[in-house]
């Protein structure tokens, strides 16, 4: 460092540094403690509203040493963005020590994400001589709860919500000590001191805060087939034994939620291994310190209830992921000799967002569970369950909450303050600063009040949190959002609306820092389109700026909108009066149908009455798995997609024959289907295995979109491709396409930050608003 050449090596220097990234809640401070002390060096290390700030002061050489070991040996949840130093003036100090923080400074830091329990606390709630033992809230500098807990910055006890609870001298001596592994670990408690598990209803036998009577009761109970809230870390969640039918049943039931699937937790790896077919990578997620739900695919044998996942050969699997979870599974062990797995859902009722009070839980999930375990650490932030998806050498965000909220994604640009909104399935918010983008935990489908509520606060703390101030708002163009309509109503702001598949594309183009034109396939349901019809088979020519659709999947219409979202037989029918025009042929698995329905169907789109125009490529998913004979209708959107793309994998070929289709060359080039559609209906007639032809139809969907993007660039020479948009989180479509598109001599790019489907668009809308501002600043606009 040329610095150090201004000192003479011999004599006494002190030094600034001053550190943004994740420095706080992550052993930082006593890291650096140590670090001085190691090189005998005298000074303080400060937390700041911005970051942290050091100070030392010593021998030259030592100087040089410790700078240069500081980055290279941070805590394993550290990351320093920016570095900054200076030569200051000596003052003679003897001691290195931690200041009481700063909060003067209105910049931000980097709050860092809730942290699964690390193998010393677990080893700390195991170890029968230990004061911890059997207690549900131990935790370290490693580990904790952090977002769901703060309040403000920077981050120290007094502002989380561990503030009530005042540390017993045992807890206080590990607080203060350097040397220690709970040295300044903000939330550190113990069963005197800290926060205590209550049963509801209560019971005479078992007092308040016996946490291991507590979690043993609870464990009969889960045994006997009883459905159990208990208050986790971000959120309450509902749980039942996953291999009793019964009490699966009972609980989908009483949730209203008939089939989508459930995700389960189960006691380790092994209990994992034993359910499921688990990658080396899908292993490495499972014990990721985000601790999030991994899609994997279930083996045959496994001891599940069927009604788990109903009709989906995957399942969502986590690891306990604090201490009270692990404790529950060493309790249920005690008692039955085994590990058993349990559902372990958000604690809502269905699209709502999930209880964090104990009052609210009690009021909502009343009808749900039968007992509550409630504790006194109040939940300040909601966060629900993260979930990842392994894809080849990938880890892909489904949901992504807990664990990974809310880490920003670096933008390097825009230092203007931006609000998006997002979409209206699925939604996040997003805040720019600073050059940074920090997309909001999932908060779920925008459809009630509730949720909207939910939107609001945390659009309320998280400016608070990182001192945002939003000097603009981007938005969905569709006025139906309750996200559009809430931007709409913020006045004295400037709007800046943005197309839905453009931002899709945008929050792939600004994770990889992408400038230049790239083609953007969006593939996804529904984003309401610039010509005011519903896009979602999308080619754009895009940068952040502006785009330009170069092609799409040919129109089709749907017969009642929304309707057809649940009805796919619908949208098939769309697709063969589309192809066939006067006597469609019909499919066996029409039969089942109530003759009026098809005609009414039939009236509707040939006279266009309450028809919807669209180019969705969610929706041929739809249409082709009613075609096969897979779901003529489904409980929730996608559901017909991932069982089309299960049983295509199921079909386990190499390179499976792609259908017919053709490439109409208009002003905008469109994809025309129906030759496929024609192809396909002949083989459903002739029987042939529905594997083969899922496996088939999407070998035709990379052939068209490999096609396409050489195409386009033949005469724009773009040569990098970002796919993005729901469909995406296709195994075989983002796998089929990446690999094909490469093969052509394209660079392929996915979101990897934030999920591919509508959580994912409000960070495109923020880098779109970003990017906008800062060339209407450049040209004087
Ligand atoms: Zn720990
Ligand atoms: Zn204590």
């Amino acid at each position: 460092m040329n610095l150090f050449h201004a000192l003479d090596s011999r004599q006494p220097a002190r030094i600034s540094l001053t550190l943004r990234g994740i420095v706080q809640g992550v052993g930082f401070r006593p890291y650096i403690y140590n670090l001085a002390q190691r090189h005998q060096l005298s000074g303080y290390v400060l937390n700041t509203g911005a970051g942290v700030t050091i100070e030392v002061e010593g021998a030259a050489a030592s100087l040089h040493s410790f700078i240069h070991t500081l980055p290279a040996q941070i805590p394993p949840l550290a990351r320093i963005d920016d570095l900054q130093l200076a030569i200051i003036e000596v003052i003679g100090e003897r001691n290195f020590v931690i200041r009481e923080s700063d909060r003067s400074q209105s910049s931000f830091a980097l709050v860092p994400s809730d942290i699964c329990l690390c193998d010393a606390c677990l080893a700390d709630t195991r170890d029968s001589t230990n004061r911890r033992n059997w207690y549900p809230f131990t935790n370290c500098t490693n580990c904790g709860p952090r977002y769901s807990i703060v309040i403000d910055l920077p981050y120290d006890r007094p502002f989380t919500t561990m503030a009530e609870f005042s540390m017993c001298p045992d807890c206080r001596r590990e607080y203060n000590d350097p040397t220690n592994r709970r040295f300044h670990a903000e939330p550190n408690a113990c069963p005197v001191c800290g926060p205590k598990l209550s049963l509801s209803p209560a019971t005479a036998e078992i007092p308040d805060g016996d946490s291991r009577a507590i979690l043993t009761y609870i464990a009969r109970q889960l045994i006997s087939g009883r459905i159990i809230a208990w208050k986790g870390l971000g959120g309450y969640q509902l749980a039942c034994d996953a291999t009793r039918e019964d009490a699966v049943s009972t609980l989908r039931r009483r949730k209203h939620r008939s089939e989508k699937p459930f995700a389960i937790m189960v006691a380790g790896i092994t209990a994992a291994e034993q359910l499921c077919v688990v990658s080396p990578l899908e292993r490495t997620a499972l014990l990721s310190s985000q601790r999030p739900i991994v899609l994997l695919r279930r083996k045959t044998a496994a001891n599940l209830a069927a009604s788990v996942s109903p009709g989906n050969p995957t399942t969502g699997v986590m690891l306990p992921s604090t201490p009270m979870h692990d404790l529950l599974f060493l309790a249920l062990r005690e008692l039955a000799g085994a590990s058993i797995p349990l559902v372990m859902t958000s604690g809502n009722l269905s699209e709502e967002p999930i209880a964090v009070d104990n009052d609210e839980a009690e009021a909502k999930l009343a009808d749900v569970a039968d007992l509550f375990v409630h504790h006194n650490r109040r939940i300040h932030t909601r966060v629900d369950d993260s979930v990842v998806r392994v894809i080849d050498d990938e880890v892909l965000p489904i949901r992504r909450a807990r664990g990974f909220a809310p880490q920003p994604v670096w933008l390097g640009m825009g230092e203007v303050q931006v609000l998006a909104c997002g979409a209206q399935q699925k939604n996040t918010l997003c805040l720019t600063k600073s050059g940074f983008a920090f997309p909001s935990q999932h908060m779920g489908d925008l459809e009630n009040y509730e949720t909207l509520e939910f939107f609001e606060q945390t659009r309320k703390r998280m400016c608070r949190l990182f001192h945002i101030e939003p000097e603009v708002i981007a938005h969905d163009l569709h006025p139906g959002y309750l996200s559009t309509q809430w931007a709409l109503r913020q006045s004295g702001i400037r709007h800046i609306p943005v197309q839905h598949h453009h931002a899709h594309i945008a929050a792939c183009m600004a994770e990889h820092q992408l400038r230049n034109p790239v083609i953007g396939v969006a593939w996804d349901g529904t984003g309401l389109g610039t010509d005011n019809t519903i896009w979602g088979g999308e080619f754009l020519i895009a940068d952040l700026r502006s785009f330009q659709r170069a092609a799409h999947l040919r129109t089709v219409h749907l017969a009642g909108g929304d309707t057809a979202v649940r009805e796919p037989w619908r949208v098939a029918y769309s697709y063969l009066l589309d192809t066939f025009i006067d006597q469609p042929p019909a499919p066996p698995s029409f039969a089942q149908l109530p003759q009026e329905r098809t005609r009414v169907v039939d009236t509707m789109l040939r006279q266009h009455l309450h028809t919807v125009p669209t180019s969705s490529a969610g929706r041929l998913f739809d249409a082709v798995a009613a075609l096969i004979g897979i779901h003529a209708t489904v409980s929730y959107e996608g559901q017909a997609a991932v069982a089309l793309e299960a049983i295509a994998a199921d079909a386990n070929l190499t390179e499976p024959e792609p259908y017919p289709f053709n490439l109409i060359d208009d002003a905008s080039m469109q994809l025309d289907f129906r030759p496929m559609i024609a192809a396909l209906i002949e083989e459903v007639l002739s029987n042939e295995p529905k594997q083969l032809m899922a496996a088939r139809f999407h070998a035709t969907l990379v052939c068209a979109i490999v096609r396409v993007c050489r195409k386009i660039r033949e005469t724009t020479h773009i040569n990098q491709v970002c796919l993005s948009g729901g469909c995406f989180q296709n195994q075989l479509l983002l796998r089929g396409s990446r690999n094909t598109l490469r093969a052509s001599g394209f660079e392929v790019y996915f979101p990897r930050a934030v999920p591919a489907n509508d959580g994912g668009i409000s960070l495109g809308q923020a880098a779109i608003a970003c990017e906008t501002l800062r060339t209407q600043t450049i040209s004087g606009a």
